[in-house]
């Protein structure tokens, strides 16, 4: 198939479009006339580059019909886009308050995004929460609410809303429901209240049955009770579901053995991430290069060897660890897998995609390179 340039395209269209308006119009028979609604659709999703051009041309439009509906959604839609968003409110209130039926949702709708694009996120879920009654915009209004509900932390209308989809969708979503019930066990963890955060981590749990958050707030949990015992497995299991948490919970994990006098943690944890076998020899040594203090790292023996060798043989494993954590605490320990953000903090949702459980090491990459020498950058 052959294709136009998206500007020339949206110059047809719109050349087709005025010329079939001012014919109809001189024809006297103006209202009798109308374009395809496609010919709008097009030209909305056509003009996304050109929104000089365009918003004038439709200004110019919906001026002389006054009922050109699709054109003022158009319209409406260009000045959001441009981030003129008071001109986008005022279209889109007239055409939810004047409108009926299909059209006042569809206003109502482009009025949510208004406002969420002018940061009024309350006015947003007001209109969203209305909209979520209706048949056609009931999914959208519930996507709108979340997407609100998740940037503001607000885990408990989350995760209302989230019981409010479709079984399907709930579902497929059931990972990200943990991950609510997760930062609601945070929130009363960090209130003190310890039979709430458990209740909500046993809650988390039905929703996903590997779940390293969940193991390292019971962690935690059992921790501030006193139960070292208890909690060592359960940091143990979350490093082995994903051993990309070494650097937050390795500390944790060295910090009981000394508690509990146990010479053994160290190497086991070492097995644990390798028997995994997620992991290449050499992401694991970096990893654990830059999650065990240099002094430990000489108690890993095949460790110590892997990275030697990545190290040109030249220096010794510590330089090479401490070398990785200051690289890492410069630019990044973490990269995530979905947008290539780095960061330092580790986040189980990224503060950019928002995407939840998309954080990597960096040293993952580093270590995969093929070309064995530390060039991070
Ligand atoms: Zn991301």
């Amino acid at each position: 198939m052959f294709e136009l340039p998206p500007l020339l395209l949206a110059l047809a269209f719109i050349l087709v479009g005025l010329s079939t308006w001012f014919l109809g119009r001189r024809n006297s028979a103006a209202r009798t006339v109308r374009l395809p609604r496609d010919y709008y659709v097009g030209l909305e999703h056509l003009i996304n580059d050109r929104f000089d051009h365009a918003a004038e041309i439709f200004a110019r439009m919906a001026e002389a019909d006054d009922d050109a509906v699709e054109i003022q959604f158009a319209l409406g839609s260009l000045f959001r886009r441009r981030g003129e968003v008071d001109r986008a409110i005022a279209i889109h209130s007239r055409l939810r308050d004047q409108g009926a039926g299909p059209l006042r949702e569809k206003a109502a709708y482009a009025l949510a995004l208004d406002y969420q694009g002018a940061g009024l996120m309350d006015r947003a879920e007001r209109v969203l929460e209305e909209l979520s009654t209706s048949r056609e915009y009931r999914r959208l209004a519930l996507d709108g609410l979340l997407a609100i509900h998740e940037a503001q932390g607000d885990w408990a209308k989350a995760l209302k809303v989230y019981n409010d989809l479709p079984q399907p969708v709930q579902q497929e979503r059931a990972r990200v429901a943990a991950h609510y019930l997760c930062e609601l066990a945070e929130q009363a963890l960090l209130q003190g209240d310890a039979e709430r955060a458990r209740t909500l981590l046993r809650q988390a749990r039905t929703h996903a049955t590997d779940l390293p958050r969940a193991d390292i707030l019971a962690a935690r949990l059992a921790e501030r009770g006193g139960d070292l015992q208890a909690a060592l497995p359960l940091y143990l299991r979350a490093l082995e579901t994903t051993p990309g948490l070494a650097l937050e919970v390795v500390p944790a994990v060295l910090d009981i053995a000394r508690r509990i006098h146990r010479d053994d943690v160290l190497p086991e944890l070492g097995r644990r991430l390798a028997d995994g076998g997620e992991l290449s020899p050499r992401q694991l040594a970096w990893l654990l290069a830059t999650a065990v203090p240099p002094e430990e790292i000489a108690r890993l023996p095949g460790v110590t060897a892997e990275l030697a060798d990545g190290a040109g043989g030249a220096a010794d494993a510590g330089t090479l660890g401490a070398l990785l954590t200051r690289i890492g605490d410069a630019g990044g320990r973490y990269q995530c897998a979905e947008c290539g953000l780095n960061s330092v903090g580790w986040f189980w949702r990224c503060p950019k995609c928002r995407a939840w459980d998309s954080l990597r090491p960096a040293v993952f990459k580093w270590a995969g390179r093929t070309d064995h020498a530390l060039h991070p950058y």
